[in-house]
């Protein structure tokens, strides 16, 4: 019998079907005994716009007009995922911190409806319990610092809710954080990148033991964090700039500040920060993988999917239930096993360990209770209630408690 051109074509076609299903039934392997930790999903923020967060009146199994529900995360074997407790710049000084309560509370309520799918997390080793019970363990990320108000009474609060990471600024500055807007040069800096309440901040979430996360900021808030910072940063949803010139994405030398300060870098799958155009594919989100190995190193690589936070994602990963075709065209491109297993999720709970480390460290530390000078935060819906009342008075407010000793003291003589 004499073979056709026709026949050998169907049997290329089969053989690369075979040995495409060859790298996705390794990757599926990989993921059976490393977690896949994603860094970003704002599946809160569309129960927000689509039921105003009246989650009795949705169905995660069935909802269908999402990137994320539970069979899709099934599929996906998506084995923890950092929620976000996103509310959006236009609440600053409005009601962002009841917003954000209320996306918390909202998490909180879909791990409770969804004992056996879900389960709520708050520590590396919540994320490898939930895994052996083949739970998605569910844990919240506070995307912006508006939410907190510029209070670390808020921050602990939320931390005490079951925060553990906050992303410092949203699109929007903050009144102790600059936003990566100020590098596009279309709003202008307003704390010469991170002011001293914010670096005070860092310290406190420091020795709370809460992620810092650097997705959105400015490359001066970028350095100044990996600075000052004592645990390793993530970043929750940002690609390498390098392949797209986003100012969203992380330049070449924060990239190797990351790698020395051991931290993460979780890749968006957003088609404008893979290619800064309307259209992408999976191999372009592969692209960024394999840029950030090359010149920093697959020790600080992610996933940051961004899914439900964006209009747009790449062709090939079109939803939460396609990560292991992109862990698949990972193992197609020559990453190792012990590669694509740091990228899963042993990067991600090698920072989370650091970062309790710290916490641990510093457990005599006393919680900074010094506010913030109040008029770096005046506006009319903030009142001034503790603040001495006039402001020169306010600017010697971190050594009121002295005075007041002082002035006992003095009153006893
Ligand atoms: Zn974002």
């Amino acid at each position: 019998m004499r073979l056709t051109p026709a026949f050998w074509a169907v049997v290329g076609v089969l053989t690369l079907g075979a040995a495409a299903d060859q790298y996705r039934e390794r990757a599926l392997e990989l993921m059976r005994t490393t977690p896949l930790i994603d860094g970003h999903n704002d599946l809160p923020w569309q129960l927000k716009i689509l039921f105003n967060n009246q989650l009795n009146h949705v169905d995660l199994h069935s909802l269908n007009n999402t990137h994320t529900n539970i069979p899709k995360i099934k599929a996906g074997r998506l084995a923890a995922q950092f929620w976000a407790a996103y509310v959006p710049c236009e609440t600053q000084n409005k009601d962002a911190v009841r917003q954000t309560l209320e996306q918390i509370d909202l998490i909180h309520r879909m791990c409770d409806k969804y004992p056996e799918e879900l389960t709520f997390a708050e520590s590396s080793q919540d994320i490898m319990d939930a895994f052996v019970q083949n739970k998605t363990a569910s844990l919240i990320g506070i995307e912006g610092g508006h939410s907190i108000d510029s209070s670390l009474g808020s921050l602990r609060s939320m931390y005490l809710l079951g925060v553990r990471y906050l992303t410092l600024t949203h699109s929007c500055n903050t009144p102790w954080a600059d936003n990566w807007l100020v590098d596009t040069g279309s709003t202008p800096s307003e704390n010469n990148g991170l002011s001293e309440f914010g670096i005070r901040l860092i310290r406190e979430m420091n020795r709370l033991g809460m992620l810092v996360d650097l997705a959105h900021v400015s490359v001066e808030v970028m350095k100044k964090v990996l600075q000052v910072s004592e645990a390793p940063v993530i970043f929750s949803h940002s690609s390498a700039f390098a392949v797209c010139p986003s100012k969203r994405n992380v330049p070449d030398e924060v990239l190797s500040m990351v790698k020395d300060k051991q931290g993460v870098v979780m890749v968006n799958f957003y088609n404008d920060y893979v290619t800064c155009s309307s259209r992408a594919n999976l191999s372009q989100v592969a692209d960024h993988f394999d840029y950030i190995k090359k010149v920093a190193d697959a020790s600080i690589i992610g996933f940051g999917g961004d899914y439900d936070g964006v209009g747009r994602v790449p062709e090939g990963l079109e939803d939460v239930s396609k990560y292991p075709d992109l862990v698949a065209e990972l193992l197609r491109r020559n990453w190792s096993d012990q590669e694509v297993k740091m990228a899963l999720g042993e990067n991600l709970l090698r920072v989370f360990k650091a970062v309790e480390k710290v916490r641990d460290s510093m457990k005599r530390t006393a919680p900074d209770d010094v506010p913030i000078p109040y008029e770096q935060v005046q506006n009319p819906c903030r009142t001034s209630y503790g603040y001495p009342p006039d402001d020169s008075a306010s600017s010697l407010l971190p050594l009121s408690p002295m005075l007041l000793i002082l002035a006992q003291t003095l009153s006893h003589l």
